[in-house]
């Protein structure tokens, strides 16, 4: 497969400041036919190539080379830490990124130009050296202005049910991606292109952007199976579109609203629904700490700790935000910025609740 994107725009609603960005959503490729080192748990650029015990890299038939797992995989574990093999800005016109690129790789050694030119290029006729940009590159972070290319990240296929998760760590300028939903070994690893909507409309965006047809698991169902998968997306860009105007709404719907988007969540990705229960535990940490709900707000944002770990690890900027909030709820700028109407102190948590019965507390259903 090879896809073609620049446009890191987030799936979902981003509310600079307010949403957490940590739980980013890029873009990514896969498909070359060059030799691309793998890794341990991190690849420098200017390393040689090692074994990873965790993945080989084979060439499948109609898939080109990806990545399979060499062993049974817990969600959270580190699979790849790689630093760019070149960087680009996502905005520049074809033509002045070709001249860019060309310039660029002259200074680049011999086998990182070798490795820059065997990722795929869906551009090649008009050009040869910046079309592997945009047919390859990840965004820097959802807001950056710049993308990148890697010798092994560019080579993971796309599912709409992803296995794993990438992410940008501006603060140490690596990508990692990380295992995100129990994986066998001889599974193949795949990333999110960040497309959303029903398969119908999500095979189009991938097409379109991308160049290939998506057959992913979720897009391959059985009739029956597929419209429930359907309706769930269609109800999640609902409820995600509602939960985007948390300042504008009564906070008790907001919160119903996150926990129903979170139960359709788990219900279309298997139980993992990775950086998506994160942002759903953050809107849900934002209400509450809006109203001055302190003993709800930390479990909340804890919870989207926690799951942004899973995707993430524990050391991007944004990751580190999230943790002193869970220290210190108070101590985010939209506490009792709404009213104090939901007023608690952090330890007013009770006692002694099943979990179905601590679940409609958290959630206001009682
Ligand atoms: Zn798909």
């Amino acid at each position: 497969m090879s896809h073609t994107n620049l446009n890191g725009d987030s799936v979902g609603h981003d509310e600079a400041g307010q949403r957490n960005t940590a739980l980013a959503l890029g873009h990514s490729s896969s498909q070359v036919s060059g030799s691309p080192p793998a890794s341990v748990s991190e690849i420098n650029s200017n390393s040689s190539a090692s074994l990873s015990p965790l993945y080989s890299i084979e060439t499948l038939p109609n898939k080109g080379r990806c990545l399979i797992a060499s062993q049974d995989i817990s969600p959270g574990a580190l699979l790849i830490r790689e630093k760019p093999l070149l960087m680009a800005p996502r905005d520049l016109a074809p033509a002045a990124l070709e001249t860019m690129i060309q310039l660029t790789l002259k200074t680049l050694p011999k086998h990182q130009q070798r490795q820059y030119l065997s990722l795929q290029n869906n551009f090649a006729g008009n050009y040869p050296f910046g079309g592997i940009i945009p047919t390859n590159a990840y965004p820097c972070g959802q807001e950056s202005g710049k993308c990148a290319v890697y010798p092994t990240i560019c080579l993971f296929n796309h599912s709409c049910r992803p296995n794993c998760q990438h992410a940008w760590n501006d603060e140490e300028g690596v990508e990692t991606v990380y295992v995100i939903r129990p994986v066998r070994k001889g599974e193949e690893l795949c990333v999110s292109y960040e497309v959303s909507g029903p398969s119908m409309d999500r095979k189009a965006m991938l097409e379109e952007a991308f160049a290939f047809k998506c057959a992913c698991e979720a897009c391959s169902l059985e009739a029956e199976e597929q419209a429930a998968s359907d309706a769930r997306h269609l109800a999640i860009q609902r409820l995600d579109e509602r939960i985007s105007r948390l300042h504008s709404r009564p906070p008790l719907g907001v919160l119903w609203d996150c926990r129903l988007l979170l139960q359709i969540l788990r219900a279309e990705y298997k139980g993992y629904p990775g950086t998506f229960a994160a942002r759903v535990y953050w809107d849900a940490f934002q209400v509450t700490i809006a109203h001055g709900d302190l003993a709800r707000a930390r479990i909340f944002v804890e919870r989207s700790y926690k799951e942004a770990v899973i995707c993430e690890g524990d050391n991007t900027p944004e990751v580190k935000s999230v943790k002193v909030l869970v220290k210190d709820p108070a101590s985010d700028d939209s506490f009792e910025k709404s009213s104090k109407d939901w007023s608690t102190d952090v330890d007013m948590v009770p006692r002694g609740l099943d979990d179905d019965e601590f679940e409609k507390w958290l959630f206001r259903l009682q």
